[in-house]
């Protein structure tokens, strides 16, 4: 979406392509606290923003899913599920998607999805109310998890968080902040390896790494927060992708292919915040206008 404010900004007729909601992961946090110049904001409200500031400036949204990418030098074809769009120049800012327990461990693959909405949920903001008062568990160790546990604990009667290591990938603020919390507890150094219940979710089986042992844990609402898996691979015909799936493309968000650009969590990165995409956002979109012109 920034992509798309910086590419109308620049003279060029804009369009998104999007599956299924704007925003992306940012969507779904509760409260981004380190974006510049914004205190406090919901990741919903500051999608909307970006969505209503994008179709101010005359940009326009299509809901679609984007099947492939075709380059035919000075144009290129972009195919959707409604239909071939052709434009001069396309950047690629496919994000990533959760990863779920089932990626990580076949045997918890049909537990797992039977029981997603009657227990499991990757979205502590969509469905956390459903748990006011009640026990959950969050798998990760990341700024999802730790924000979502935040968030949890301030509903719910108890909160477990549930990591493979015993030092935190997120925030260390918001890692104190939970610590100091009467009802939420680290269990470290643990994976989840079992998931418990037949119509709804009733608990997991957790199994400690350093000591092997196992313990099942009672709770109503699994959050799974282990971090995404980029979705590449319908693309790899214009770009390169490395062994993670992440598309080959530094700050300039070039990629192998003139004219098509990557920006944010979809390319090779150091940083993946929400700074980082929108900065990639303008960087590409420039960089596509710049191509436009060239064109010429
Ligand atoms: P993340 O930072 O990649 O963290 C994923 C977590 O899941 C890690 O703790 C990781 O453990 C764990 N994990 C991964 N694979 C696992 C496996 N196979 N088994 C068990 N645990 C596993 O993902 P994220 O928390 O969703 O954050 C994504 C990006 O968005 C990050 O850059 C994050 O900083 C950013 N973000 C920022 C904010 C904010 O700024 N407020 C909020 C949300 C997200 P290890 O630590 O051991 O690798």
């Amino acid at each position: 979406m920034t992509a798309a404010i910086y590419g109308q900004r620049a003279g060029k007729t804009t369009l998104m392509i999007e599956e299924l909601s704007y925003g992306g992961q940012i969507i779904n946090t509760p409260d981004i606290e380190n974006y510049p110049g914004l205190m406090h904001v919901s990741g919903f409200d500051y999608s909307t923003k970006l969505y209503e500031q994008a179709l101010e400036l005359g940009a326009k949204f299509m809901f679609a899913q984007a099947v492939s990418v075709e380059d035919k030098g000075s144009f290129k074809i972009v195919r959707t599920s409604e239909g071939d769009i052709e434009a001069k120049s396309v950047i690629l800012a496919t994000g990533a998607k959760n990863r779920t327990l089932g990626m990580v461990s076949a045997e918890l693959a049909g537990p797992e999805s039977g029981l997603v909405g009657k227990g499991v949920s990757y979205c502590a903001t969509c469905d956390g109310m459903f748990y006011r008062g009640k026990v959950t568990a969050i798998a990760g160790g990341g700024n999802t998890a730790l924000d979502d546990a935040l968030f949890l604990s301030n509903i719910c009667s108890k909160v477990y968080v549930i990591h493979r290591r015993d030092e935190f990938r997120g925030s260390p603020v918001t890692a104190q902040k939970l610590a100091a919390k009467e009802n939420v507890e680290f269990v470290l150094n643990s994976n989840v390896t079992g998931i418990i219940g037949e119509e709804k979710l009733t608990g997991v089986e957790v199994t400690n790494k350093l000591s092997g042992e196992k313990r099942i844990i009672e709770t109503d609402g699994l959050f799974v927060a282990m971090g995404q898996v980029p979705d590449n691979s319908r693309y790899t015909n214009v770009v390169d992708i490395d062994d993670k799936g992440y598309i080959f493309a530094g700050e300039t968000c070039t990629t192998k292919t003139p004219g098509i650009f990557a920006a944010g969590d979809c390319r090779t990165k150091e940083v993946r915040q929400l700074t980082t995409a929108a900065s990639d956002g303008a960087v590409a979109a420039l960089a596509a206008a710049a191509y436009i012109e060239s064109l010429n």
